[in-house]
């Protein structure tokens, strides 16, 4: 007997080993890879990213004379295109290639795709740090960047003010692209505010984010506002890459997630 959980996976019941969800053998497995080493890599990310974020906003708040209103909203609109894409392309990376038994990130960066392919709803058990911390982590070093240039080249603001507006929002849609990824698998509890910008499709809608989950999560990869998901796949983006990688290395993509998923 097939059953077909809320988020869109096929669940067989018919033994005492379900293919899915937080009983599933590898399921349990991945979850207990999940070290204390890993936390505070999270923490100290989490912590220092919040920092860098308002020391950044500081800067842009103190420098508003440098850029005008149109450009603000430009920049916002642009900021949330480029963490669609960039969160795109980071989970196709490491849902596509890679290994859970690859050293140092295999554990702590690609296990988490693993995990939530076998088990969707168990993002939504993960505390605030464990959901949103890696995504933290990579703004680091962009915003750092800026601050860098605020800092010790006062008298060029001008030049790169701009610059770093969009980068101050892409990096603010980057933290919270995993955040919105969790709501979008939340059946229960969701704040209304939440909800209408899921229905209103400003944030990553549940059904539109089903499509990936079907096995073998082939496509549909933006999670921030999936408005990248039907262009990418239309002009065959995810596939076309595939091909040049598994021509040039003759590796072929989802290997380690297939074998995990059995
Ligand atoms: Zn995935
Ligand atoms: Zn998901």
């Amino acid at each position: 007997m097939a059953e077909e959980d809320p988020n869109g996976n096929k669940e067989n019941t018919s033994d005492n080993s379900p293919r899915w969800g937080p009983n599933n053998e590898g399921a349990k497995t991945l979850k207990n890879l999940y070290t204390k080493e890993k936390r505070i890599q999270e923490l100290i990310s989490f912590y220092t990213c919040v920092v860098l974020l308002l020391w950044h906003f500081y800067y842009i708040l103190n420098n508003l004379y440098s850029s005008s209103f149109g450009y603000t909203f430009f920049a916002l609109f642009l900021g949330i295109l480029s963490a669609d894409f960039a969160s795109g392309v980071v989970h196709w990376a490491a849902d596509s290639w890679g290994s859970v038994d690859l050293p140092i990130v295999g554990k702590a960066f690609i296990r988490p795709f693993r995990e939530h392919h076998i088990d969707p709803t168990a993002i939504t058990r993960h505390d605030m740090i464990e959901t949103n911390a890696d995504n933290f982590m990579l703004a680091i070093l962009p915003v750092s960047v800026c601050i860098y240039l605020f800092h010790f080249r006062p008298g060029d603001v001008s030049s790169f003010y701009n610059f770093s507006v969009y980068v101050w929002f892409f990096m603010l849609f980057v933290c919270m692209t995993n955040q919105i990824h969790k709501w979008s698998h939340t059946y229960f509890g969701l704040p209304a505010w939440v909800t209408t910008l899921q229905n209103l499709k400003l944030i990553l809608p549940k059904q539109h984010h089903r499509i990936h989950h079907v096995s073998p999560h082939e496509t549909y990869f933006c999670i921030t506002t999936g408005w990248l998901n039907w262009p990418l796949e239309k002009i065959r983006f995810w596939t076309a890459l595939e091909h040049c990688i598994t021509a040039v290395t003759g590796v072929e993509p989802r290997t380690d997630d297939m074998k995990w998923t059995k």
